[in-house]
Protein backbone atom coordinates (compact mmCIF):
# COMPACT_ATOMS: atom_id res chain seq x y z
CA UNK A 1 0.00 0.00 0.00
CA UNK A 2 1.46 3.02 -0.38
CA UNK A 3 2.31 5.39 1.89
CA UNK A 4 1.32 8.91 0.44
CA UNK A 5 -2.21 9.51 0.20
CA UNK A 6 -3.89 8.62 -3.81
CA UNK A 7 -6.67 10.89 -3.49
CA UNK A 8 -7.96 11.49 -7.07
CA UNK A 9 -6.07 14.12 -9.42
CA UNK A 10 -7.28 17.76 -8.18
CA UNK A 11 -8.94 19.52 -11.23
CA UNK A 12 -7.27 22.58 -9.63
CA UNK A 13 -4.31 23.03 -11.79
CA UNK A 14 -1.03 22.54 -10.23
CA UNK A 15 1.43 24.32 -12.73
CA UNK A 16 2.17 27.54 -11.88
CA UNK A 17 2.68 30.47 -14.96
CA UNK A 18 5.99 31.52 -13.63
CA UNK A 19 8.45 31.59 -11.04
CA UNK A 20 6.84 34.29 -8.79
CA UNK A 21 3.49 32.44 -8.50
CA UNK A 22 5.18 29.22 -8.26
CA UNK A 23 7.37 30.67 -5.77
CA UNK A 24 4.40 31.97 -3.20
CA UNK A 25 2.15 28.63 -3.64
CA UNK A 26 5.16 26.66 -2.68
CA UNK A 27 6.14 28.57 0.14
CA UNK A 28 2.13 28.94 1.38
CA UNK A 29 1.67 25.12 0.70
CA UNK A 30 4.91 24.68 3.17
CA UNK A 31 3.23 26.62 5.65
CA UNK A 32 0.23 24.29 6.22
CA UNK A 33 2.46 21.48 6.18
CA UNK A 34 2.72 20.06 9.46
CA UNK A 35 5.77 17.67 8.57
CA UNK A 36 7.79 20.76 7.35
CA UNK A 37 10.85 20.63 9.93
CA UNK A 38 13.18 22.79 8.48
CA UNK A 39 13.37 25.32 6.22
CA UNK A 40 16.49 26.41 4.09
CA UNK A 41 16.80 29.77 1.41
CA UNK A 42 19.69 30.19 -1.06
CA UNK A 43 18.75 33.37 -3.01
CA UNK A 44 20.74 34.41 -5.86
CA UNK A 45 21.04 38.35 -6.87
CA UNK A 46 18.59 39.38 -9.19
CA UNK A 47 15.00 39.77 -9.58
CA UNK A 48 12.22 38.26 -11.77
CA UNK A 49 10.24 40.02 -14.15
CA UNK A 50 7.09 41.05 -12.34
CA UNK A 51 9.66 41.59 -9.51
CA UNK A 52 10.45 39.81 -6.47
CA UNK A 53 13.54 38.36 -5.61
CA UNK A 54 15.00 34.80 -6.69
CA UNK A 55 15.44 31.89 -4.42
CA UNK A 56 16.12 28.19 -4.16
CA UNK A 57 13.47 27.27 -1.62
CA UNK A 58 14.50 23.77 -0.14
CA UNK A 59 12.07 21.74 2.51
CA UNK A 60 12.71 19.03 5.07
CA UNK A 61 9.95 16.93 5.81
CA UNK A 62 9.75 14.48 8.55
CA UNK A 63 12.28 13.82 11.00
CA UNK A 64 15.85 15.31 11.02
CA UNK A 65 16.83 11.91 12.52
CA UNK A 66 15.63 10.41 9.66
CA UNK A 67 17.89 7.07 7.79
CA UNK A 68 16.05 7.29 4.71
CA UNK A 69 15.55 10.24 2.23
CA UNK A 70 14.07 11.08 -0.60
CA UNK A 71 15.00 14.30 -2.50
CA UNK A 72 12.82 15.54 -4.78
CA UNK A 73 14.16 18.32 -7.24
CA UNK A 74 12.80 20.84 -9.46
CA UNK A 75 14.61 23.49 -11.73
CA UNK A 76 17.61 22.30 -12.19
CA UNK A 77 16.93 23.87 -16.14
CA UNK A 78 15.37 26.94 -14.79
CA UNK A 79 12.17 26.98 -17.23
CA UNK A 80 11.63 22.91 -16.49
CA UNK A 81 10.64 24.51 -13.25
CA UNK A 82 7.08 24.85 -14.56
CA UNK A 83 6.59 21.19 -13.96
CA UNK A 84 8.99 20.87 -10.95
CA UNK A 85 6.91 22.63 -9.08
CA UNK A 86 3.72 21.12 -9.95
CA UNK A 87 5.12 18.08 -9.02
CA UNK A 88 6.44 18.95 -5.50
CA UNK A 89 3.09 20.92 -5.14
CA UNK A 90 1.33 17.77 -5.99
CA UNK A 91 3.42 15.86 -3.17
CA UNK A 92 2.34 18.94 -0.34
CA UNK A 93 -1.20 17.27 -1.12
CA UNK A 94 0.02 13.47 -0.87
CA UNK A 95 1.32 13.38 2.74
CA UNK A 96 0.18 11.69 5.75
CA UNK A 97 -0.56 14.06 8.98
CA UNK A 98 3.14 12.19 9.95
CA UNK A 99 5.64 10.62 8.11
CA UNK A 100 7.68 7.16 9.56
CA UNK A 101 10.50 8.01 12.06
CA UNK A 102 12.51 6.65 9.23
CA UNK A 103 11.41 8.74 6.98
CA UNK A 104 12.42 12.09 5.65
CA UNK A 105 11.89 13.92 2.36
CA UNK A 106 13.93 16.88 1.22
CA UNK A 107 12.32 19.38 -1.33
CA UNK A 108 14.33 21.55 -3.44
CA UNK A 109 12.47 23.73 -5.41
CA UNK A 110 14.11 25.95 -8.30
CA UNK A 111 17.48 24.92 -8.16
CA UNK A 112 18.28 27.65 -10.46
CA UNK A 113 15.44 30.50 -9.92
CA UNK A 114 17.26 32.98 -12.25
CA UNK A 115 16.82 30.68 -15.64
CA UNK A 116 12.81 29.48 -13.80
CA UNK A 117 11.89 33.34 -13.67
CA UNK A 118 13.89 34.39 -17.29
CA UNK A 119 12.20 31.49 -19.08
CA UNK A 120 15.89 29.93 -19.58
CA UNK A 121 16.89 26.53 -18.75
CA UNK A 122 20.51 27.87 -17.89
CA UNK A 123 21.23 30.02 -14.84
CA UNK A 124 22.39 33.79 -14.78
CA UNK A 125 26.05 32.94 -15.76
CA UNK A 126 24.56 31.00 -18.83
CA UNK A 127 25.63 27.80 -17.20
CA UNK A 128 23.86 24.03 -17.66
CA UNK A 129 23.85 23.22 -14.11
CA UNK A 130 23.49 19.80 -15.37
CA UNK A 131 27.30 20.35 -17.03
CA UNK A 132 28.81 21.82 -13.95
CA UNK A 133 29.52 19.06 -11.53
CA UNK A 134 33.06 18.52 -13.16
CA UNK A 135 36.19 18.75 -11.22
CA UNK A 136 37.92 22.54 -12.16
CA UNK A 137 40.67 21.84 -10.59
CA UNK A 138 41.13 19.85 -13.55
CA UNK A 139 41.70 20.90 -17.34
CA UNK A 140 38.43 21.84 -18.75
CA UNK A 141 36.71 18.53 -20.78
CA UNK A 142 37.28 19.43 -24.62
CA UNK A 143 34.22 19.09 -26.94
CA UNK A 144 35.70 19.35 -30.50
CA UNK A 145 32.24 18.34 -32.36
CA UNK A 146 30.72 21.72 -30.51
CA UNK A 147 33.83 24.02 -32.03
CA UNK A 148 32.56 22.10 -35.38
CA UNK A 149 29.20 23.31 -35.12
CA UNK A 150 29.63 26.68 -33.01
CA UNK A 151 29.59 28.74 -36.37
CA UNK A 152 26.16 26.80 -38.44
CA UNK A 153 24.55 26.99 -34.55
CA UNK A 154 24.43 30.62 -33.99
CA UNK A 155 23.69 30.87 -37.50
CA UNK A 156 19.75 33.07 -38.54
CA UNK A 157 19.39 31.30 -41.87
CA UNK A 158 17.29 28.39 -40.92
CA UNK A 159 18.13 26.60 -44.18
CA UNK A 160 21.79 26.96 -44.07
CA UNK A 161 22.02 25.93 -39.97
CA UNK A 162 20.10 22.77 -40.29
CA UNK A 163 21.73 21.83 -43.97
CA UNK A 164 24.91 22.02 -41.87
CA UNK A 165 23.65 19.77 -38.99
CA UNK A 166 22.16 17.08 -41.27
CA UNK A 167 25.21 17.01 -43.18
CA UNK A 168 27.20 16.59 -39.28
CA UNK A 169 24.73 14.06 -38.58
CA UNK A 170 25.26 11.93 -41.98
CA UNK A 171 29.31 12.21 -41.49
CA UNK A 172 29.22 11.22 -37.77
CA UNK A 173 25.81 9.33 -36.61
CA UNK A 174 22.70 10.97 -34.22
CA UNK A 175 24.53 9.99 -31.15
CA UNK A 176 27.99 12.14 -32.08
CA UNK A 177 25.62 14.92 -32.96
CA UNK A 178 23.97 15.07 -30.04
CA UNK A 179 26.59 14.51 -28.04
CA UNK A 180 28.78 17.94 -29.64
CA UNK A 181 25.52 19.66 -29.46
CA UNK A 182 24.15 18.70 -26.03
CA UNK A 183 26.89 16.86 -24.14
CA UNK A 184 28.37 20.04 -22.95
CA UNK A 185 31.03 22.53 -23.76
CA UNK A 186 33.22 24.28 -21.80
CA UNK A 187 34.24 26.99 -23.76
CA UNK A 188 31.46 29.38 -24.41
CA UNK A 189 29.48 30.83 -22.34
CA UNK A 190 26.83 32.26 -24.83
CA UNK A 191 26.25 29.13 -26.21
CA UNK A 192 24.02 25.97 -24.90
CA UNK A 193 24.85 23.77 -22.88
CA UNK A 194 27.99 25.64 -21.18
CA UNK A 195 29.23 23.77 -17.99
CA UNK A 196 30.74 27.04 -16.67
CA UNK A 197 34.17 27.67 -15.61
CA UNK A 198 33.68 26.95 -11.84
CA UNK A 199 31.10 25.70 -9.31
CA UNK A 200 27.59 27.99 -10.01
CA UNK A 201 24.88 28.43 -7.15
CA UNK A 202 22.62 25.04 -7.95
CA UNK A 203 26.14 23.16 -7.38
CA UNK A 204 27.16 24.79 -4.39
CA UNK A 205 23.37 24.61 -2.83
CA UNK A 206 23.62 20.83 -3.60
CA UNK A 207 26.62 20.95 -2.37
CA UNK A 208 26.07 22.72 1.09
CA UNK A 209 22.45 20.74 1.54
CA UNK A 210 24.12 17.17 1.49
CA UNK A 211 26.99 18.69 4.43
CA UNK A 212 24.30 20.21 6.62
CA UNK A 213 21.79 17.19 6.44
CA UNK A 214 24.65 14.69 6.53
CA UNK A 215 22.91 13.24 3.52
CA UNK A 216 26.47 10.89 2.64
CA UNK A 217 25.44 9.04 6.25
CA UNK A 218 21.66 8.41 4.64
CA UNK A 219 19.93 6.07 2.47
CA UNK A 220 18.67 8.55 -0.95
CA UNK A 221 16.45 7.97 -3.25
CA UNK A 222 16.84 11.40 -5.52
CA UNK A 223 14.77 12.13 -8.29
CA UNK A 224 15.58 15.07 -10.34
CA UNK A 225 12.49 16.07 -12.31
CA UNK A 226 12.89 17.90 -16.11
CA UNK A 227 11.13 18.25 -19.29
CA UNK A 228 11.56 18.29 -23.38
CA UNK A 229 13.08 15.13 -24.34
CA UNK A 230 11.35 12.06 -24.96
CA UNK A 231 8.25 11.10 -26.27
CA UNK A 232 5.28 13.27 -25.13
CA UNK A 233 3.82 13.13 -21.76
CA UNK A 234 6.21 9.77 -21.21
CA UNK A 235 7.94 10.61 -18.12
CA UNK A 236 11.01 8.44 -18.46
CA UNK A 237 13.51 6.99 -15.87
CA UNK A 238 16.49 7.71 -16.75
CA UNK A 239 19.47 6.28 -14.74
CA UNK A 240 23.49 7.50 -15.58
CA UNK A 241 24.86 5.39 -12.56
CA UNK A 242 27.62 3.25 -14.42
CA UNK A 243 26.01 0.01 -15.68
CA UNK A 244 27.46 -2.41 -13.49
CA UNK A 245 27.17 -0.37 -10.13
CA UNK A 246 25.06 -0.67 -7.38
CA UNK A 247 23.15 2.06 -7.91
CA UNK A 248 22.25 0.73 -11.32
CA UNK A 249 21.34 -2.53 -9.88
CA UNK A 250 19.25 -0.65 -7.07
CA UNK A 251 17.19 1.72 -9.80
CA UNK A 252 16.32 -1.29 -11.35
CA UNK A 253 15.18 -3.22 -8.39
CA UNK A 254 13.31 -0.12 -7.15
CA UNK A 255 11.69 1.16 -10.76
CA UNK A 256 11.99 -2.11 -13.12
CA UNK A 257 13.02 -2.78 -16.42
CA UNK A 258 11.85 0.28 -17.90
CA UNK A 259 14.92 2.54 -16.09
CA UNK A 260 16.86 3.38 -18.79
CA UNK A 261 20.30 4.22 -19.00
CA UNK A 262 22.30 6.74 -21.34
CA UNK A 263 25.52 4.55 -21.44
CA UNK A 264 23.78 1.26 -22.50
CA UNK A 265 22.15 3.32 -25.45
CA UNK A 266 18.61 2.52 -24.23
CA UNK A 267 17.85 5.74 -23.27
CA UNK A 268 16.74 9.50 -25.16
CA UNK A 269 19.09 10.81 -23.29
CA UNK A 270 22.94 10.55 -24.76
CA UNK A 271 25.89 10.36 -21.87
CA UNK A 272 26.91 13.77 -20.56
CA UNK A 273 29.67 15.71 -18.86
CA UNK A 274 28.93 17.29 -15.53
CA UNK A 275 25.92 16.27 -14.33
CA UNK A 276 24.04 16.75 -10.78
CA UNK A 277 23.94 12.95 -10.78
CA UNK A 278 27.56 12.64 -10.15
CA UNK A 279 27.38 14.79 -7.32
CA UNK A 280 25.06 12.34 -5.49
CA UNK A 281 26.51 9.37 -7.22
CA UNK A 282 30.03 10.32 -5.08
CA UNK A 283 27.89 10.34 -1.81
CA UNK A 284 25.89 7.18 -2.11
CA UNK A 285 25.81 4.29 0.14
CA UNK A 286 24.56 0.74 -0.92
CA UNK A 287 20.90 0.53 -1.81
CA UNK A 288 20.71 4.27 -2.61
CA UNK A 289 19.98 5.56 -6.34
CA UNK A 290 19.46 8.66 -8.34
CA UNK A 291 17.11 9.07 -11.17
CA UNK A 292 15.97 11.59 -13.47
CA UNK A 293 12.93 11.64 -14.62
CA UNK A 294 12.47 13.09 -17.75
CA UNK A 295 8.85 14.40 -19.38
CA UNK A 296 8.69 14.22 -22.95
CA UNK A 297 7.09 16.99 -25.25
CA UNK A 298 8.07 17.83 -28.53
CA UNK A 299 10.99 16.00 -30.79
CA UNK A 300 14.79 16.37 -30.23
CA UNK A 301 14.83 18.62 -33.39
CA UNK A 302 12.46 21.07 -32.11
CA UNK A 303 14.25 21.37 -27.84
CA UNK A 304 17.51 21.80 -30.61
CA UNK A 305 15.53 24.58 -32.67
CA UNK A 306 13.74 26.74 -29.81
CA UNK A 307 17.02 26.54 -27.75
CA UNK A 308 19.37 27.83 -30.30
CA UNK A 309 16.66 30.53 -30.79
CA UNK A 310 16.58 31.41 -27.29
CA UNK A 311 20.41 31.27 -26.98
CA UNK A 312 20.67 33.43 -30.52
CA UNK A 313 18.59 36.26 -29.08
CA UNK A 314 19.74 36.52 -25.46
CA UNK A 315 23.45 36.59 -27.48
CA UNK A 316 22.02 40.14 -29.38
CA UNK A 317 19.11 41.18 -26.92
CA UNK A 318 21.09 40.71 -23.29
CA UNK A 319 20.08 37.82 -20.99
CA UNK A 320 16.90 39.91 -19.73
CA UNK A 321 15.42 41.55 -22.92
CA UNK A 322 12.34 42.10 -21.51
CA UNK A 323 11.29 45.24 -23.64
CA UNK A 324 12.02 43.87 -26.74
CA UNK A 325 8.82 43.42 -29.06
CA UNK A 326 10.15 40.04 -30.32
CA UNK A 327 10.40 38.91 -25.78
CA UNK A 328 7.09 37.42 -25.18
CA UNK A 329 6.69 35.25 -28.63
CA UNK A 330 10.27 33.67 -27.52
CA UNK A 331 8.81 32.64 -24.03
CA UNK A 332 5.64 31.46 -25.69
CA UNK A 333 8.01 29.09 -27.75
CA UNK A 334 10.30 27.91 -24.88
CA UNK A 335 7.28 27.34 -22.68
CA UNK A 336 5.08 25.06 -25.30
CA UNK A 337 8.72 23.01 -25.45
CA UNK A 338 9.62 23.00 -21.62
CA UNK A 339 5.59 22.76 -20.34
CA UNK A 340 2.53 22.44 -23.06
CA UNK A 341 -0.43 23.89 -21.79
CA UNK A 342 -1.89 20.69 -22.70
CA UNK A 343 -4.09 19.35 -19.62
CA UNK A 344 -3.89 15.86 -20.85
CA UNK A 345 0.19 16.15 -21.14
CA UNK A 346 -0.30 18.25 -17.33
CA UNK A 347 -2.36 14.98 -15.79
CA UNK A 348 -0.29 12.42 -17.31
CA UNK A 349 2.49 14.15 -15.52
CA UNK A 350 1.42 14.17 -11.85
CA UNK A 351 -0.07 10.58 -12.58
CA UNK A 352 3.49 9.85 -13.43
CA UNK A 353 4.80 11.60 -10.87
CA UNK A 354 3.00 10.01 -8.60
CA UNK A 355 4.14 6.55 -9.37
CA UNK A 356 7.75 7.34 -9.87
CA UNK A 357 7.47 8.80 -6.26
CA UNK A 358 5.70 5.93 -4.92
CA UNK A 359 7.97 3.60 -6.24
CA UNK A 360 10.72 5.05 -4.47
CA UNK A 361 9.34 5.34 -1.16
CA UNK A 362 8.66 1.39 -1.56
CA UNK A 363 11.98 0.64 -3.03
CA UNK A 364 13.82 2.80 -0.08
CA UNK A 365 11.76 1.85 2.70
CA UNK A 366 12.03 -1.83 2.06
ZN1 LIG B 1 16.40 19.30 -18.07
Amino acid sequence: MPLLVNSSLPAGDFFPDHYQAARERWLTGLHSTPSCSERRDFPVPGQSPPGGGLHTDCAWLGARTASHVLVLIGGTHGIEGLTGSAVLLDLLTRLPAQLPESLAILCIHALNPWGYAWHRRCDAEGIDLNRNFIDFSQPLPANPGYRELRAALFDEDTARRQQVLAQYRRQHGQTAYEIAVSGGQYTDPVGPFFGGTAPAHGRRTIETLIHDFRLAQRRLAVIDVHTGLGAYGYGEIICDHAPDSAGAATARAWYGAECTLPALGTSSSVPKLGLLDYAWHAIMQAESCFITLEFGTLPTENLFDVLLRDHRFRARHGTQPVDHPDFPALVDALRAHFCPSDPDWRSQVLQRARTVTDRALEGLLS
